[in-house]
């Protein structure tokens, strides 16, 4: 009789297990067949958007030196707007302003941030990344645009004099726009010209968008001089925007030099 109650447990159990390992996965199944995967708990790795996805883990030590190809920036610092778009906070450049690469010319469009970073340095994560993103102008609606985004991350330290100059001026509702006064929010006050024009300064690989579409056609710059902000600011612009990184994106046969 205990032989056959003891076979039964068996038999309950194992169905138990069964039937909790369709559950988990039922469960990554439906988290890859939802619209936003980036959102779900149990992520597949999956190649959808190709092999040179952005963000990337920056291996520091790995780097090499640079092999002579320079940036050129042509920047007026003209910041005309902030706006609260809900996943970012964002400010938008005057038109006029340009950064060449390899004899490619990309216009300023705007900056924004994400809390925490999405770039990762030797597997360390820092609480804020801001981009400044330029593209090539836009021929017709059929050619995909390149980009040069040059990333700044951020740890916490001391306050930040550039944050402070739109912090307050941020819209509260959601996507909306908030004129400023040309000169009132200076990058200046951020980074000096000089450190942006040597190319020597920033980690560089070719990378995609991290938002969609993902386009891999992105020239990807990342500072490699770390910013302070104090914890108040980081915590003022994630209050906005919430938690909006990417997962780090296996970097496959490209190099970061
Ligand atoms: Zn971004």
């Amino acid at each position: 009789m205990s032989r056959i109650i003891t076979s039964l447990l068996f038999l309950c159990s194992s169905l138990l297990l069964t039937s909790c390992a369709n559950q988990q996965i039922k469960d990554i199944v439906d988290v890859s067949d939802s619209p936003d995967k980036e959102a779900g708990l149990y992520i597949q790795p999956e190649l959808g958007h190709g092999h040179m996805q952005s963000p990337i883990n920056i291996r520091s030590f790995k780097e090499k030196a640079s092999n002579g190809h320079q940036i050129t920036l042509n920047y007026k610092d003209e910041i005309k707007a902030v706006e609260n778009l809900g996943y970012t906070v964002q400010l938008d450049f005057k038109a006029g302003s340009t950064v060449s690469y390899e004899e490619i010319k990309y216009d300023f469009k705007q900056m924004h941030f994400h809390t925490p970073s999405e770039h990762l340095v030797d597997g360390m994560t820092f609480p804020m990344e801001m981009h400044i993103v330029s593209t090539t102008p836009l021929k017709d609606k059929n050619t995909t645009p390149s980009y040069l985004v040059i990333g700044i991350l951020f740890k916490e330290g001391k306050n930040n004099k550039f944050l402070d100059e739109f912090l307050n001026k941020i819209p509260k509702a959601e996507h909306t726009l908030a004129p400023v006064e040309i000169g009132a929010v200076k990058l200046g006050d951020l980074l000096d010209s000089k450190e942006l024009n040597d190319v020597k300064n920033f980690y560089h690989y070719p990378g995609s968008l991290t938002t969609p579409p993902y386009t891999q056609t992105v020239q990807w710059f990342v500072f490699k001089h770390i910013m302070e902000a104090s914890p108040e600011q980081i915590e003022a612009i994630n209050a906005i925007e919430g938690n909006n990184a990417r997962h780090i994106q296996g970097i496959f046969a490209r190099s970061v030099d």
